[in-house]
């Protein structure tokens, strides 16, 4: 199925995020971990592209599995480095495995040399893959991506990839809704007229999170910063507070009218259910524990 047809139904859905096996890794636990996601019933799946060798057999190898699950599944697809033959190859392995939603992502710059290929800006893989048949995704940053020096000039660029053929977009991680609701109207204002989709990572590591905020530029409100102090060194306390700080947020988002929120599960269906037990009235499915 199609997202952008999931979400044209306009009810509170949440989708899960996995991450394929790296390069040799065994396949078996990720396809365990993803068989237990797909019991909560997500709106749909995403699968992430990795940056090692394989990458892409992995991601379309584990897209596969997820839709073998009954699940809908939305394969990333990196361009930075790639040719237009490389895209063309990858795009028709996803049809061959009746994948039919793609993430377009330009992926990392690469940090010693310039970047090489036929792919620029995750704008360029849109364009080549507008027009042919798949449901299309981009991603966005509530608050600016890192290396665009102001918001404005994000949302313009943003507006660009999603006028060359994007269905929706989802965030980049945030922890104050607040945040996210100026971003949201202040994409409406620029005309940025698609699904977005709010992307919520739920917590258990808490040191970790706040060395990834801080480099990725994500604001750390103050009564999360309190819990990872409290809780960081207490892998059990601190999953606890982080399926109640990602639960809070999702109820709030539901509350304020969002229809659609992505967890990054990441491999992690412990999380999952945990969060999915506390919204189960609010967006139904799931398996009770
Ligand atoms: P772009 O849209 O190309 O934007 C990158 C930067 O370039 C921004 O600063 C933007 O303002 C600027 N820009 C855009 N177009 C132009 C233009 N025409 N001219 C000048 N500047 C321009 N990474 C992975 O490797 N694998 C994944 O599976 C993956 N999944 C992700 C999923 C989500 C929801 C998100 C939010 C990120 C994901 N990433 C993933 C990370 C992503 O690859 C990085 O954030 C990357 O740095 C930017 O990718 P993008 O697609 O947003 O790039």
């Amino acid at each position: 199925m199609k997202i952008k047809e999931i979400l044209a139904a306009g009810r509170p859905s949440v989708s899960f995020e996995v991450f394929p096996p790296k390069k040799d890794a065994p396949f078996a636990p990720v396809k365990e971990a993803i068989e237990r996601l797909a019991k909560q019933r997500p709106a749909f799946m995403s699968v992430t592209y990795g940056a090692s060798g394989n990458a892409q057999a992995n991601t379309t190898a584990i897209a596969s599995h997820v839709q073998s699950c009954g699940v809908t599944a939305l394969a990333h697809l990196t361009c930075i480095s790639a040719t237009r033959e490389g895209i063309a190859k990858e795009a028709a392995a996803l049809r061959d495995a009746g994948i039919e939603n793609v993430l377009c992502l330009r992926g990392d710059a690469p940090k010693d040399a310039a970047p090489s290929g036929d792919f620029l800006h995750a704008v360029d893989l849109v364009r080549a893959l507008a027009g042919s048949g798949f449901c299309l995704g981009g991603a966005c940053y509530p608050e600016c991506h890192p290396e665009c020096e102001h918001i404005e000039d994000d949302i313009r660029r943003l507006r660009e990839k999603v006028e060359a053929g994007l269905d929706f977009v989802t965030t980049q991680m945030f922890f104050d809704n607040n945040i996210f609701y100026r971003y949201l109207s202040k994409l409406r204002d620029r005309g940025v007229t698609v699904p977005v989709i709010a992307g919520i990572m739920p917590v258990a590591n808490g040191r970790q999170i706040a060395r990834i905020c801080r480099l990725s530029g994500t604001y750390l409100p103050s009564r999360f910063k309190a819990i990872v102090d409290r809780f960081g060194d207490s892998p059990r306390a601190m999953l606890d507070a982080g399926v109640a700080y990602a639960t809070e947020q999702i109820v709030d988002l539901f509350a304020n009218g969002v229809n659609a929120v992505h967890v990054y599960t990441m491999n992690r269906p412990e999380v999952a259910e945990r969060i999915m037990a506390n919204l189960r009235g609010i967006v139904g499915g799931g398996e009770a524990q």
